[in-house]
């Protein structure tokens, strides 16, 4: 019986899930244009099977990149004699890929013995939504939930609603997981959920945001790309629909958004990463999120949350030129950050994303406030590579105690400037 098991999950390693054994993450810091060109040459080698965990922009921008074991040799021997300067920031995402499943599972055996929810580990996405109905079972005053649609795949878009009362308030919207490996995120935003909810009444602040505004938390903005992270690929990042006329699947879902859509940072290969998909608001989870924006209409605020690299930045992304309220969006990000890093020293960088990062088309938050919503922000949360998106679970709950911290400057910044 044991080897029928065994010879089982040897199966479901074989054919269902996708291993990383001797897979590296490479730090690749290009110093001129010529250097950034020959990354992007890498990127489009279909064949190297590389992951850009950050795509090439400008020279300086360091590049991280999962290399397959296969292609090790190649990618190294190509950027040593180009004179590329990399390091090897992961040694092996197997062996972290490992260790995260192990903590997961071990979170899971206790969660069953003791009965309860550890906000300090990773979760399948059956275990969250039933933490989000809890959390709505538990103060039914002020959560409730609202299914703003449904994944491509038919998994129900759950968003929580905190509202002390009044009609079509003015609201802050968070939206965390558009990209499914980006893992902290998800469970950020469901540790804010509890805590947005155990506050009301005892943070003064909160409490006074609320009594002006209801907040709208989207935990798991790609359900489907989240459960395939889980169940097939760690490293998932798009949604899972089909693209007509390609064998590749899904959509870089923040790519896909009406702002600029197609325009530089966003591939039109389905096999991309960074796709864009076939049309603006082609993935029902995007269509979703603006459907839901527009029909509200009283939507003051709009806070993208992902992972990893510590910033938080403000439009735009899909072109290099300053929004004209980019100083006040400035002083923002400015006082959000340093109330974040008051609490563990966690150090953020900030300003507008094609600065920040690297100009990306089709973007949550450009999208947003063109659509005429000042404050929108976005987030990158830890770390700064050492772990990417393999960030340990025990970084969990520091990593949201602080982000709530510029979260909550950001949102009382808005009650206070009503527009
Ligand atoms: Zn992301």
């Amino acid at each position: 019986m044991r080897w029928i098991l065994l010879f089982g999950a040897l199966i479901g390693v074989v054919w269902g899930t996708r291993t990383f054994v001797g897979d590296q993450v490479l730090r690749v810091e290009p110093c001129n244009e010529e250097q950034v060109d020959l990354l992007k040459q890498l990127e489009a080698q279909e064949t190297l099977r590389l992951d850009f965990w950050h795509f090439p922009s400008y020279p300086d921008r360091p590049v991280d990149v999962q290399v397959p074991f296969a292609c090790l040799q190649t990618v190294k021997v190509f950027l040593e004699s180009h004179h590329v300067k990399y390091s090897v920031l992961i040694e092996d995402v197997q062996a972290k890929v490992v260790e995260e499943t192990r903590e997961m599972e071990r979170n899971q055996r206790s969660e069953r013995s003791r009965s309860s929810f550890n906000f300090a580990a990773y979760h399948p996405l059956e275990s969250i939504y039933k933490a989000m109905d809890d959390i709505v079972a538990q103060y039914p005053q002020l959560v409730s939930k609202v299914q703003i649609g449904e994944s491509y795949e038919k998994r129900p878009l759950n968003v929580l609603k905190f509202s002390t009362g009044g009609t079509n308030r003015p609201a802050i919207w968070i939206d965390a997981g558009i990209h499914a490996r980006e893992w902290v995120t998800q469970a950020t935003a469901l540790w804010t959920a509890n805590q947005i909810a155990c506050d009301y009444g005892e943070d003064p602040v909160l409490t006074s945001v609320l009594n002006a505004m209801d907040i709208f938390l989207l935990p798991v903005a790609n359900p489907d790309g989240y459960v395939f992270s889980h169940t097939n690929n760690r490293m998932w990042r798009k949604t899972r629909s089909k693209v007509a006329g390609s064998s590749c699947i899904g959509v870089d879902p923040n790519r896909n958004w009406d702002a600029g859509f197609g325009g530089p940072g966003a591939s039109s290969n389905p096999c991309s990463d960074s796709y864009h998909g076939p049309s603006a608001n082609s993935e029902v989870e995007v269509r979703s999120i603006v459907d839901f924006i527009k029909n509200h209409g009283n939507v003051k605020a709009f806070i993208s949350i992902h992972s990893y690299s510590q910033l938080m930045m403000y439009p735009y992304g899909y072109k290099c030129s300053n929004p004209k309220d980019s100083k006040e969006l400035d002083e923002v990000v400015k006082a959000a950050t340093s109330a974040l890093t008051s609490l563990y020293g966690t150090k953020y960088k900030v300003g507008p994303i094609c600065s920040v990062i690297y100009q990306a088309s089709g973007g949550s938050i450009d999208w947003s406030y063109d659509y005429g919503i000042k404050y929108s922000f976005a987030f990158e949360l830890r770390d700064t590579g050492r772990n990417g998106f393999l960030l340990p679970a025990n970084q969990i709950i520091p990593t949201a105690e602080e982000t709530w911290l510029g979260l909550k400057t950001t949102m009382e910044y808005v009650r206070d400037h009503p527009y």
